[in-house]
């Protein structure tokens, strides 16, 4: 039994992170690479070391790399998810109004399959968010997809830090449902309130600490988890990513923002975005949308597919997400539709799911686009990545393939093979089919008395 348990261990270890290569210099040979920064080259290598992009260029000698022939096939940069919960034990705090003090960094959850989907789509780094369900949630945490690797492996060092905050329905409701505690704000002024609320209380702290530390007061200033990240957003050191869908939500926020001397980073959803085009321009601020979604609440309704080109037209600095862990699989055919309705160019639909998400989360400078000297986080695709027809093949991460279509599809057959073998285990089958230890288990439980059912009842 002992042995079977450790067995057990060893072959869920091999279940979970089957596909892994590390630690490789690779030469891609013979690709169309899709830059998302200077066009699409055909027949051109893309040479990895250590981590990193070294050379873009025809012909190139791959030394001591391993050869990937890409003959037929493409090469982007990695996905970039401006907006996820994947890897999240738990996403809403839905206790306060504001909940700057929670981190989503502390829920992270290494094992969880939809990373693993993402990879087989092409993703390599997401933004994993806290919940809609306060005008200031918690913070955010942006991560690549090193799928099989510790938690501290996953985190983006120099990204910098971001926080939610979310206007609208999902606000109006948390915790205002019949028979619950209510919780304020009830109404869309109530959630503006409470916001200005935290910044006029968040200014009052910073100007505190600096009375102190100029030495005009002797006693230190009470520390507080819950104002200092609200403080980091009026220095302009931490993103502010508002989850809203109507425009005349967004354009409160967008103003309320101005007053306090910061910038939203990005307005997620947007839905109405295409309608304040030229302000959101003109407030700098990036928009991450769903690219076709829509209709699902009363407050998701009033949106056309062509919010992303008409953004795009003015200016604005647009990335498509998931927010889901589904699409987050097909991000590329998202980009796709950018193009379908309204005419995106090709390469700057490709830059939605790439380079403009980076651009958003602060990353740009290591990844988002296929140039020399960035991370080298790309995905190899059967054929053109904006056809239905072709599927992601391979995805590097700093230089490691974290998947490969092919290594995946080679292990299915055993991997069913030991699932058949693991069911058939003792510790695994149901208490009434196992052997001595199964039949003490499934004797018939005595019925309550009258004494444990008022226990019960007390829990
Ligand atoms: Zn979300």
């Amino acid at each position: 039994m002992k042995r079977n348990s450790i067995y057990l261990v060893m072959i869920s270890i091999c279940l979970l992170f089957p596909l892994i290569a590390y630690g490789q210099n690779i030469l891609i040979k013979n690709a169309t690479v899709m830059t998302a920064a200077n066009g699409t080259k055909a027949n051109t290598d893309i040479l990895v070391r250590n981590g990193k992009i070294t050379r873009v260029g025809k012909n190139l000698s791959a030394g001591n790399a391993r050869v990937i022939d890409a003959s037929g096939k493409y090469v982007t940069p990695g996905i970039i998810d401006a907006h996820s919960h994947a890897m999240l034990d738990s996403v809403n705090e839905i206790s306060y109004a504001v909940t700057s003090m929670a981190r989503i960094r502390d829920v992270l959850n290494p094992t969880d399959i939809t990373i693993y989907r993402a990879l087989g789509g092409g993703v390599t780094a997401a933004n994993l968010m806290h919940g809609s369900a306060n005008p200031i949630g918690g913070l955010n945490t942006v991560v690549k997809f090193k799928y099989g690797r510790p938690i501290e492996e996953f985190l983006i060092p120099e990204a910098p830090p971001g926080i939610k905050f979310a206007m609208g329905e999902n606000v109006k409701r948390a915790r205002n449902a019949p028979g619950q505690p209510r919780r304020y704000p009830a109404t869309r002024m109530g959630t503006l309130e409470t916001m200005r609320d935290a910044f006029v209380r968040a200014r009052d702290y910073k100007k505190s600490w600096e009375k102190y530390r100029a030495g005009k007061t002797k006693v230190p200033p009470k520390r507080s988890v819950e104002l200092e990240p609200i403080v980091e957003v009026l220095e302009g050191k931490r993103l502010v990513h508002a989850h809203g869908y109507r425009s005349d939500e967004h354009l409160n926020l967008m103003k309320l923002a101005n007053e306090f001397g910061f910038t939203v980073s990005t307005l997620q959803h947007g839905l109405e975005a295409y309608k304040i085009a030229p302000e959101i321009a003109k407030y700098k601020t990036g928009v991450s949308i769903f690219v076709d979604y829509w209709g699902y609440k009363m407050e998701a309704y009033d949106t056309i597919p062509h919010n992303a080109y008409i953004l795009w037209k003015n200016g604005v600095l647009v990335s498509i997400n998931s927010d889901s862990g589904e699409r987050i699989r097909r991000l590329n055919l998202d980009a796709a539709k950018a193009i379908k309705y309204g005419g995106v160019p090709e390469e700057e639909a490709l830059k939605m799911i790439t380079l403009n998400p980076a651009k958003q989360l602060g990353i740009d400078k290591m990844t988002g686009s296929v140039e020399v000297g960035k991370d080298a986080d790309l995905a190899i695709w059967s054929g053109h990545p904006f056809s239905v027809y072709t599927k992601a093949e391979t995805t590097i991460i700093d230089g490691e393939i974290f998947f490969d279509r092919n290594a995946d599809i080679s292990k299915r057959s055993d991997l069913e093979t030991e699932r058949k073998r693991l069911e058939k285990l003792e510790a695994n089958l149901p208490p009434n089919k196992r052997g001595k230890a199964g039949k003490k288990d499934s004797k018939p439980k005595p019925k309550p008395t009258q004494k444990t059912k008022a226990a019960g009842g007390i829990k």
